[in-house]
């Protein structure tokens, strides 16, 4: 899976995708991560990225032409490119917008399944001019019911997402939680626990090894 990114701060994603399991699947090829900066295709003197808000109101605007252009490189370029992915080429854009569809783990498992290249579109300020999306063909997605002030947290929680529906990008299949019977609550050594003289016990059923009934306790907590 080959995520592009247009953002105009690139910088954000270095720490978490230059770590632990998102930076394995990288350096394995199981994904690619790439960025695109608006900044770096205007035409203006400052390489100002926004504008005012036709209608006024308060905040900026992102301007539409810079995200079209990066777009159609990508498109195009992509195209041609010999990548280590051997799947016909098949695009989905999104732009980041808390106005969206609600994204979760079963729209991230069909994305996965029906394209190679997803182009996530990260707007900042009070958002991205709509004739992206309209010439794109984007489809609008949020993260939850919450305001924040860009949309690359929202990329990044979609590259995890995602990246775990890859085989072999946990590692081993059995790893994905969402797949199998799991529970939010859980325990490790040591079985009793002393905290401020009071014991914490591990839940017996966990340590007596009848998965049947382990599985049976784990849906029900
Ligand atoms: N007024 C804009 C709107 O309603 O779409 C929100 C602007 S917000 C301050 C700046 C950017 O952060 C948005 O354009 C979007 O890319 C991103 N963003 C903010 N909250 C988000 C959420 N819950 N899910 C996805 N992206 C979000």
């Amino acid at each position: 899976m080959n995520f592009h990114i247009i953002t105009i701060f690139p910088n954000v994603f270095d720490s978490y995708l230059g770590d632990s399991i998102m930076k394995r699947a990288i350096s394995e090829e199981k994904i690619s991560v790439q960025f695109y900066n608006p900044r770096t295709v205007t035409k203006n003197k400052h390489n100002k990225v926004d504008d005012i808000p036709y209608g006024g109101g308060p905040g900026m605007v992102m301007m539409a032409e810079p995200i079209i252009e990066l777009w159609e490189t990508i498109t195009k370029k992509t195209l041609l490119e010999k990548v280590p992915f051997t799947k016909k080429r098949r695009f989905k854009t999104i732009v980041l917008s808390p106005g969206g569809v609600g994204f979760d783990t079963q729209y991230a498992k069909t994305i996965v399944q029906k394209y190679t290249d997803i182009i996530i579109i990260c707007g900042r300020y009070e958002g991205i001019d709509s004739r992206v999306i309209q010439i794109t063909q984007a489809e609008l997605v949020s993260i939850g019911n919450y305001v924040l002030t860009g949309g690359e947290l929202a990329a990044m929680v979609i590259i995890d997402s995602m990246s775990r529906q890859i085989d072999g990008v946990l590692g081993n299949s059995n790893s994905r939680e969402e797949d199998r019977i799991s529970s939010h609550e859980m325990y490790t050594r040591p079985a009793e626990l002393i905290h401020k003289g009071k014991k914490y016990h591990v839940p017996k059923v966990l340590m007596e090894g009848n998965h049947k009934l382990i599985d049976e306790w784990r849906k029900n907590h």
